[in-house]
């Protein structure tokens, strides 16, 4: 199905649908993808004999897999929509499928925008979901060009080459020692700035919906978040009583860590508590007056995204570390979540 600026195979979803003889199927979606919620329920009632349930809990990626408790209103089937899956998560409880919703913009434009602009030969390629169907075809242009493309494998929670998530750059870090500099392909900030750190080598970002090419852009964002995180960082200095957030969604689950983040915290003569939440925002938090610092090993984003608006610190693993002691600000990397 296409549908504004996307392919989205609810072909197949109806496929399976019809051949399992599911009777209730839960539909879960990122918030950029909301607006075509009537077409997909429409597509569905209109191929399938299925009821259409909206799971409208928010959804930030393939993390985050729809709540068993589906299974008490008769879901029988979970299709999420806009994410590949990570393969190394268990499956969900309910039977589920991942689409993805490719988008059709062409990207090649705007990679013929940054070609005067990328560094060295070898140039590494990464692209977010939505764009990782057209790495083969940027290499083509950049072989054109007589740049040597390749693109990497990632680790177990990567299911494309090429693919980068906001908590993992296994795709990039794999090839970091055959490449020159890396190119981005995909929108927002967020990825390209993870990816810049990550990597530490050059990385020029193309948006193929705005057709910007950035560079200047890229280096001015990191300095600004380095100086939030550095800052961040010495605001947790003096902290006694910290807070470990745990994510609850299936793939932010990092307990083993939080247990080895509170036991540092006890050795450091810091008193500490565990904090299980489902989904983290500084409402959800504030109420825990008596904590001087949260460090969140849920999705890495949570402390750099909404940073602001917290007004007790939220730090990162190993931003913890630097505030102990443990490491120092040269170490400073961005905290991904790797498969083991
Ligand atoms: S943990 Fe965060 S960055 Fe990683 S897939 Fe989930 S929402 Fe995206």
């Amino acid at each position: 199905m296409k549908i504004a600026e996307y392919t989205i195979d609810l072909e197949r979803a109806a496929k399976i649908i019809n051949k399992k003889r599911y009777r209730r199927v839960a539909l879960q979606f990122p918030e950029g993808l909301k607006n075509y919620l009537p077409s997909f329920v429409a597509f569905l009632q209109k191929h399938t004999d299925a009821s259409i349930i909206i799971a409208a809990d928010p959804c930030f990626g393939a993390c985050d897999f729809a709540h068993q408790e589906l299974q008490n209103v008769g879901v029988d089937f979970v299709i999420q929509l806009g994410h590949e899956p990570i393969p190394s998560l268990q499956k969900s409880a309910i039977p589920s499928l991942f689409l993805t919703a490719q988008a059709t913009v062409d990207v090649l434009p705007v990679v013929q925008k940054a070609l005067p602009l990328l560094q060295g030969k070898k140039i590494g390629i990464v692209a977010t979901t939505q764009h990782v169907h057209y790495i083969s075809a940027v290499e083509q242009l950049l072989k054109d060009h007589s740049f040597e493309p390749m693109s990497g494998r990632g680790d177990k929670r990567i299911a494309v080459n090429g693919q980068i998530l906001g908590c993992n750059f296994s795709a990039a870090t794999s090839i970091l020692k055959n490449v020159d500099s890396f190119l981005f392909i995909g929108s927002g900030t967020f990825h390209p700035l993870g990816l810049v750190l990550a990597v530490k080598k050059p990385v020029i970002a193309v948006d193929p919906y705005t057709k910007e090419v950035k560079t200047k852009e890229l280096e001015e964002f990191k300095d600004m978040v380095l100086r939030q995180r550095y800052g961040a960082i010495a605001r947790s200095k003096d902290a006694q009583v910290f807070g470990i957030l745990v994510g609850l969604k299936k793939g932010q689950q990092r307990i083993e860590l939080a247990d080895k983040l509170q036991q540092m915290l006890t050795e450091n003569h810091k008193q500490s508590y565990l904090i299980a939440l489902d989904t983290f925002s500084p409402t959800h938090v504030q109420s825990f007056t008596t904590i001087d610092c949260f460090v969140s090993t849920a999705c890495p984003r949570i402390a750099i995204d909404e940073y602001l608006q917290y007004k007790t610190p939220i730090i990162t693993p190993i931003e913890l570390e630097i505030v102990l002691g443990i490491k120092t600000w040269d170490d400073y990397s961005f905290d991904q979540i790797l498969s083991e």
